[in-house]
């Protein structure tokens, strides 16, 4: 945690908890908040214990009997009443997020539209909870199937998208009919804790939806506690493990997103200047703390690296970093200190490493704001498979440079990464990408789509080390996931007729 000399400021407002509909404040270890464009604290957040993740489960059984009964369409209502206060609201919420994050306002409101578009999918409540019915399976036997809620299900949160990747989780689960505890990220909590109170304003019963701010000891309380059916996790692929392992071993479902290395492919024939401005884009927006960011490009034949080089370079020069209030930005300062001192501890290591840096990043200076935790886009080329800021993630603004021979080498070192959440590919050759998006052992696929994250009505995802469970986020697998199916096999024989004993194994003949 950065310290600084604001920290032991009293005026600074406290987070609380959303238990049962309400804010509460509650003793327990103080976190501090930043805001890194300025580099000072923000706020400071009271971290959950033992007791508090307790309240918000008790709340969320009192609740339950009551809201698994709710019907969809009701349930659905509120999601509907809630869209439009997130459409209101929209200023108040990027703000939050741009003061606590360091996202430029029109990159918050790219995320909130992302996460409304979950709440959108979420309205179809009793569209996509309809079940599957088939009459007359045998005389006067009906079969159909059902999907009812889990019970308490909690969701534990990345920094990186505070409004969205919450919204992939409780809006869905909640219109299933189960009651939610979420425990965001201790680094940007507000946005999440405000939009949490909208759901409240827009009509949800309390107790539906806790919050508990918090770190490890409010998460090993929720995965430890057995009324806790499913557990959602996006974060880094360590925690994401561990969340995995503890939450099944308790019995418990869990889906566990991690971190991510994602490559596109740039093949000799692509739009060079269209690859050049998507790969920019793609790279450092939001700084590059994007588990979609594009962080290296696979470049097929000298030729075309040296000219998308040349290309990135001098577009580079107009790139604009500064505080997230700045709408003329084009990506703002990094989470905290720490986290800006480990990109830098990649760009050096690349560099001793022999890669070439084109443009660097790491003295960037932004007038006015000084103790932000600034780093500029940077630029690597000839980077190799066995350089540690390839290897790992390094969640900054840094698009790194391979330089190959063939399509298939590029396939080779895109598969042989521990991570596989996205990639892409640069063409105009349709039966390459056809071949590419067939074979390639990565879950989420653009073909000139630099960011393809999937809309809210698919289901997001990626493989390998960025994902442990069987279902993705949202969208048809998060219906699969907030419900489990129940079977019913009934038969109403007329008064008339009498049966005899069967013993043999059922079957309709
Ligand atoms: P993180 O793993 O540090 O934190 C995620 C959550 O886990 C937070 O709520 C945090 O409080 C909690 N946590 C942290 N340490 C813990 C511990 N030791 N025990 C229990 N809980 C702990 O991740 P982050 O830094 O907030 O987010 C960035 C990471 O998330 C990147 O690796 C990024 O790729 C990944 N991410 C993945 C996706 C995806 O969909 N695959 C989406 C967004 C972010």
């Amino acid at each position: 945690m950065t310290r600084n000399s604001n920290e032991n400021n009293s005026s600074i407002p406290i987070v609380g908890h959303l238990i049962n509909g309400k804010v509460v404040h509650r003793e327990g270890i103080i976190h501090d908040v930043y805001n890194p464009s300025l580099g000072l604290v923000e706020k400071k957040l009271q971290l959950a214990n033992h007791q508090t993740v307790l309240d918000a489960v008790n709340s969320g059984k009192k609740a339950f009997p009551e809201w698994r009964n709710t019907p969809p369409i009701k349930r659905a209502r509120i999601m509907f009443n809630f869209l439009k206060l997130l459409e209101k609201n929209s200023d108040q919420i990027c703000d939050l997020i741009g003061k606590e994050h360091g996202k430029i306002c029109h990159d918050a409101k790219g995320e909130l539209q992302r996460g409304i578009e979950n709440v959108e999918y979420a309205c179809t409540a009793p569209e996509i909870l309809k079940g599957e019915h088939s009459k007359n399976v045998g005389a006067s036997i009906d079969c159909w199937s059902e999907f009812q809620p889990l019970g308490i299900v909690a969701g534990i949160t990345p920094f990186n998208f505070p409004a969205m990747v919450p919204m992939w989780m409780y809006p869905l689960a909640i219109v299933c009919g189960n009651c939610f505890i979420l425990k965001p990220s201790e680094k940007d909590p507000s946005s999440t804790l405000f939009i949490a109170q909208l759901l409240h304003q827009a009509g949800l019963p309390n107790g539906v939806l806790n919050v508990v701010n918090g770190g490890k000891e409010s998460v090993d309380s929720i995965i430890n506690n057995s009324d806790v059916q499913a557990v959602s996790f996006v974060g880094s692929t360590k925690i994401a493990k561990y969340i995995y392992t503890e939450s099944t071993k308790n019995g418990k479902r869990c889906q566990a997103l991690g971190g991510a290395k994602n490559h596109a492919i740039v093949l000799p024939d692509a739009n060079i200047d269209n690859a050049v401005s998507q790969l920019i884009g793609a790279a450092f927006g939001s700084s590059g703390e994007r588990c979609m960011a594009l962080s290296v490009a696979i470049v097929v034949g000298e030729k075309t690296a040296d000219e998308l080089v040349l290309k990135l370079k001098k577009n580079m020069d107009r790139l604009k970093v500064g505080a997230y209030s700045d709408t003329e930005n084009d990506f703002g300062p990094l989470i905290t200190k720490e986290h800006k001192e480990k990109v830098i501890s990649y760009i050096d290591s690349a560099q001793r490493e022999g890669a070439t840096i084109v443009v660097d990043g790491r003295n960037v200076k932004v007038k006015g704001y000084d103790q932000g935790f600034f780093v500029g886009g940077t630029l690597i080329d000839k980077v190799t498979c066995e350089m540690l800021s390839y290897k790992e993630e390094i969640f900054g603004p840094v698009l790194q440079i391979m330089r190959v021979e063939s399509m298939e080498k590029a396939m080779e070192i895109i598969d042989g990464h521990e991570y596989g959440n996205g990639t892409c590919i640069f063409t105009r050759d349709g039966e390459a990408a056809r071949f590419f998006s067939d074979n390639i052992n990565v879950g989420m696929v653009g073909i000139n789509i630099p960011l393809p994250v999937p809309v809210a009505y698919h289901s997001f995802g990626g493989w390998k080390n960025s994902l442990f469970g069987d279902l993705f986020a949202y969208g048809p697998d998060g219906v699969k996931f907030y419900t489990r199916r129940k079977t019913i096999t009934q038969r109403w024989p007329s008064s008339e007729v009498r049966e005899g004993v069967e013993f043999s194994m059922p079957t309709l003949k």
